[in-house]
């Protein structure tokens, strides 16, 4: 949440921050600020709204320095407003500081700030951690890198930060913890710091990303210095960047969230592609390879994710199940994390996060880590800090995901946690090797047949016309269809505000039923398999109620397409791996659905892609 960018270099900074603040709008978009140094001074300008509010208020205005930051805010303290927004100057003005995080201990470092005369603009936590600085720097005489670490000892919470002095352009210094942070090494001296590396691919694919309690100190003159906030001297370590330019344009779509539905027969195939080679019948997972004996040791499994993330969990739980015979449980990362949960001997922790930044995902893994569970963890940004913070893990290849509605990174997680489990269930022999074969050969058609399900396009387009303004809808499955029921139901919420519920077919009798008449679409997920005939008879129940059926059928059906009112074909395949095809025409629902209400589909309300708070 929030994104972050700051530059120091031989260029002029605000173009720089301008299209980076573009790039991350995804993490935040309520306000946004920026602020360069030109002849010691400020040209610094913020506002609520999104990143084009700002571009029109700066217009016209001095917008000059080599050196700045700019912020796009996802709003935890304080309502969104000019004041709130960042970037925060400290009472005497010489600072100016970005965040993105929360500083959990700010209402006590306020009033000890206010009882020595501080005073306060803004209702924000991270003034006062700007306040904070200053007051170090003004007792101890400490330049602004001291100042900034040692403040930092005193803070409890999660922090990125970026912060300049406008007595000294030739430094920028930033931090973090648990918040993202990754310095870009350009050329000739120009250095960019960002939540992720989107806002300078075009000028380096150098980059260090800065540890947890790590200080970094960016000179003109003398470059990069790091050290942790005990003043312990680091060297950094300088990675170097895969990520593409096309990768995070929208490439002739409208929206982001279009382009990545689209997307999906590329990135499931790039997700499976060298782990699976057919004609040797072998799956490769290094991860799971790696650590063999632990999973054939394995006693249990729990899944911690959020959001649709989770949703893709629910799917490996009948995975891991069915195919590895490994009892597996998922659990909302928020949850387990604050519930003293039992880890025994043999326990595997599967973390799924797509940013791989989730703040209460990445604090399960901290727990189960010391409780001495082994944790595998399953992301889509490479080098994130789950990614890192676990024990073994597989990426997903989704490429970057910026509509903050997930899309193509929930199917390329399915599709990755399927390779899991068959890779499992081959070293546990808990498959037989002429199903498994049949199951590698079926998930490698996958790509097509989502190719398949998007020629559904247009029908979905018209059926979306017909139920855009139904304030309620109903999503139904069994089995493997029911994580699908959920996500359906989640797409349509989070980007159109209908409100949506999932739930296992059968459950419908338990109390939904109530809410079904006339008005009330019910979408079904009804392909032939293990409890087709089941879900038949839940049809029947609806219709009985007169609910309007919107079904998703094996093509060639014809019992559900008679019964249903609008029926949406998808290609046959296995029960295990519907979930794949079949959310797709959900999420094309759930878009067209939103944009013919207006809404932004990017970016809907209240809503932010990489939630780094808890
Ligand atoms: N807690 C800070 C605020 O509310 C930063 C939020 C963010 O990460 O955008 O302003």
């Amino acid at each position: 949440m929030c994104g972050i960018v700051g530059f120091i270099g031989n260029q002029q900074a605000y173009p720089i921050l301008i299209k980076g603040l573009k790039r991350l709008e995804y993490r935040g978009y309520d306000s946004s600020g920026v602020s360069m140094i030109e002849n010691q001074e400020f040209n610094q300008y913020k506002c609520k709204g999104k990143v084009a509010d700002l571009e029109a208020l700066v217009s016209g205005k001095d917008i000059s320095g080599t050196i700045g930051i700019g912020h796009t805010r996802w709003a935890t303290h304080g309502v969104p407003n000019d004041v709130n927004a960042h970037p925060h100057l400290s009472g005497d003005g010489n600072l100016s500081l970005i965040h993105n995080g929360i500083i959990e201990n700010y209402a006590t470092l306020k009033e000890a700030l206010m009882e020595q005369g501080h005073v306060f603009k803004s209702d924000t936590d991270t003034e006062v951690l700007v306040h904070f600085i200053e007051d170090i720097m003004s007792k101890t005489g400490s330049d602004l890198f001291e100042a900034v670490r040692v403040a930092l000892c005193e803070v409890v919470g999660a922090y990125a930060i970026v912060v300049m002095d406008r007595r000294h352009p030739n430094r920028l210094v930033c931090a973090k913890k648990s918040s993202p942070l990754v310095i870009g090494i350009g050329a000739e001296g120009d250095y960019f710091i960002a939540s992720d590396a989107t806002p300078f691919i075009e000028y380096t694919k150098n980059v260090v990303y800065l540890e947890d309690e790590e200080v970094a100190l960016i000179d003109r003159q003398s470059g990069l210095k790091i050290v942790t906030i005990q003043n312990q001297q680091k060297d950094p370590y300088i990675h170097e960047l895969e990520l593409k330019l096309e990768a995070i344009e929208k490439g002739g779509y409208d929206s982001f969230m279009l382009k990545e539905i689209h997307e999906q027969p590329r990135s499931i195939h790039d997700s499976i592609r060298g782990r699976l080679n057919l004609n040797h019948g072998m799956l490769k997972m290094s991860g799971i390879d790696r650590h063999e004996e632990i999973w054939m040791n394995a006693n249990r499994i729990i899944i911690v994710a959020c959001g649709t993330s989770w949703h893709a969990g629910l799917v490996a739980e009948y995975l891991f199940e069915e195919f590895a015979r490994i009892p597996t449980e998922v659990e909302y990362a928020s949850e387990f994390r604050y519930r003293d949960p039992i880890i025994q001997q043999g326990d595997i922790v599967i973390a799924i996060s797509q940013s791989g930044e989730t703040a209460d995902t990445l604090a399960a893994i901290e727990l189960a880590k010391e409780k001495g569970a082994f944790i595998f963890g399953v992301c889509n940004v490479v080098g994130s800090t789950i990614s890192r913070a676990t024990h073994s893990g597989a990426y997903t290849h989704a490429g970057p995901e910026i509509g903050v509605a997930s899309t193509k990174a929930f199917t390329a997680q399915v599709a990755v946690l399927y390779l899991i489990a068959l890779s499992v269930a081959d070293k546990r022999g808990t498959l037989s090797k002429e199903r498994l074969h049949r199951l590698m050969a079926e998930l490698s058609t996958i790509p097509d047949k989502v190719e398949e399900v998007l020629k559904t396009n247009d029908l979905v387009e018209s059926i979306a016309a017909i139920y855009k303004d139904h304030r309620n809808a109903l999503y139904l499955g069994r089995g493997y269809s029911f994580p699908v029921a959920l996500e359906g139901a989640l797409k349509l919420k989070e980007i159109s505000y209908i409100h949506a519920e999932g739930y296992p077919a059968a459950e419908m009798k338990h109390g939904p039923i109530a809410l079904i008449d006339e008005e009330m679409p019910v979408f079904v997920i009804a392909t032939q398999g293990h409890s087709y005939e089941k879900v038949v008879s839940n049809i029947q129940e609806v219709k009985a109620r007169k609910g309007k059926i919107i079904a998703i059928v094996t093509a060639g059906d014809k019992t559900v397409s008679e019964l249903a009112d609008h029926s949406i074909e998808i290609p046959k395949t296995d029960d295990s791996l519907v979930p794949i095809v079949s959310v797709i025409p959900l999420q094309l629902l759930s878009y067209h659905v939103a944009v013919m209400r207006g809404c932004n589909v990017d970016q809907p309300r209240n809503l932010a892609k990489s939630v780094t708070v808890e």
